[in-house]
């Protein structure tokens, strides 16, 4: 009997070990913290072996095969063994893949991956198909393919994820941007960062395709020096592509092999830039699934967004309040920035994770007309900004923060709260702190 190994007792190394038991493997479960309850009975039902609070090396080391959750880091010590003594340490995705035959997207990028997977998911639940919606988000897609009958998955994926990658070829990739990110993972290279991402493609053959964002000049170029087999879709804002996604006329237009499908951008839902390039890579996965067009359309004029991404949480005395807790990096804050259409009280601040703020500037000059820094150490935030709106304030409190917006706003303004950083300061996770903002606007 093979044995796996199981690194990482959470929702992804949970649905591996019950895919690998259904399989003949011999598992074991480790977690190196504490597996949280509702796990530990999961596991037990399904008479799964685990320990937690450290790693039984002998255990691990002697394993065929060894699925590493995406949070454990290829420094951990465990992980080093493993490798050095030639032990496949794979992910989740790779592992499960291996037991599929249903159509595969994959989506990547810096930002955009959750919209653009939910919004696709969407999409393909509006035209009736019951896609497996996973990987990053939601469920494990290693339990869903145990226990499931799916046709078609739609997954985020992460470039951990992608770090564990052997064989795994999904039919469709999306790539959605690449900006600097995680580079501590990666040695500080932001090469080895991109590299990862592109492993999404790595082993599509001539009949897949790729979609990207080909106003990215990281991807574009990465491109010209790397090329890939798959058939290659690009979207952009400002380019006409024979094959691909673009705007024209106020229109976005997907053209694959001369079959046009258009709607006007108007009467997609999620507004902002960004989400109208989330919008042409998932209507460009569907235009291959062939997703029949008034569907795509209705599905674009019709998707709510999705909880902490430029959520609309209130209007109050004709002040809009918005929730975009997620943006966690400088990149999210430029298109939250670029997509406000009134004055813009901003919440900001948090961990900084080596931000270079300058690409805020013209847009902070453009729609800011103050700034409220939420953050333990606001010190570089006040340097970058502190001449450049007539309010700034520090606070380490978010209750206190929406007072003073709420102080400081006027009819038609809105606030929002899009920091640029990590939450880990002051909140346990974005989710909190973005639950934090709504519950303190709803106390207004
Ligand atoms: P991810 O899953 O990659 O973190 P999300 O969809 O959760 O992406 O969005 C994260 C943040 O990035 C949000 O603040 C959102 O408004 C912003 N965002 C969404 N799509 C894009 C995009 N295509 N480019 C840049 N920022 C985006």
């Amino acid at each position: 009997m093979k044995r796996i190994a199981i690194l990482g007792g959470g929702e992804s190394g949970v649905g591996t070990a019950i895919l690998a038991k259904q399989k003949g493997y011999e598992v074991f479960v480790s977690d190196f913290g504490k597996i949280n309850e509702t796990y530990k009975d999961v596991l037990s039902n399904y008479e799964l072996e685990w320990e937690q609070g450290g790693h039984t090396d002998a255990l691990i080391l002697n394993a065929d095969l060894v699925m590493k959750s995406p949070g454990i880091p290829d420094k951990a010590p465990i992980v080093k063994a493993l490798v050095e003594k030639g032990v496949p340490v794979i992910s989740e995705i790779e592992f499960a893949s291996r037991y599929t035959d249903a159509t595969i997207v994959a989506i990547t990028g810096s930002n955009g991956k959750t919209t653009t997977t939910m919004l696709t998911g969407y999409i393909l639940e509006q035209a009736g198909l019951q896609p497996g919606i996973a990987g990053n988000i939601g469920d494990s897609y290693a339990k869903m393919v145990a226990t499931q009958d799916i046709e078609t998955y739609v997954l985020e994926i992460s470039s951990f994820q992608l770090d564990g990658v052997v064989d795994f070829a999904p039919h469709i990739a999306v790539i959605t941007n690449i900006t600097p990110d995680h580079l501590d993972r990666y040695d500080y290279k932001f090469e080895n960062y991109i590299a990862s991402k592109f492993r999404i493609a790595m082993n599509q053959k001539e009949t897949d395709y790729l979609i990207y964002d080909a106003d990215d000049p990281v991807i574009t170029d990465w491109l010209k020096k790397h090329p890939v087999k798959s058939k290659l879709l690009p979207f952009s804002l400002h380019r006409e592509f024979e094959n691909g996604a673009f705007i024209k006329d106020n229109n976005l237009v997907v053209q694959i092999d001369n079959n046009t499908f258009t709607m006007t951008t108007d009467n997609l839902a999620l507004k902002g830039q960004h989400n109208t390039k989330n919008a042409m890579a998932a209507s460009t996965v569907s235009n291959l699934l062939k997703i029949r067009k008034a569907t795509i359309r209705e599905s674009l004029e019709g998707f709510q967004g999705v909880e902490h991404r430029l959520e609309q949480v209130l209007k109050i005395n004709n002040v809009q309040y918005i929730n975009d807790s997620k943006a966690t990096n400088v990149n999210a804050t430029f298109y939250a920035l670029d997509s406000m259409s009134a004055p813009t009280v901003w919440i900001v601040g948090g961990v900084d994770k080596g931000n270079d703020y300058r690409d805020l500037y013209a847009l902070v000059n453009e729609k800011v007309k103050a700034i409220i820094c939420l953050g333990v150490d606001n010190a570089k935030l006040m340097s970058h900004f502190g001449n450049m709106v007539d309010v700034i304030v520090e606070t380490p409190s978010m209750t206190e923060a929406i007072k003073i917006a709420y102080k400081v706003a006027e009819r038609g303004d809105n606030v929002l709260l899009s920091p640029a950083c990590a939450s880990f300061d002051l909140f346990e996770n974005y989710e909190d702190r973005g639950r934090q903002f709504k519950a303190a606007v709803r106390d207004l």
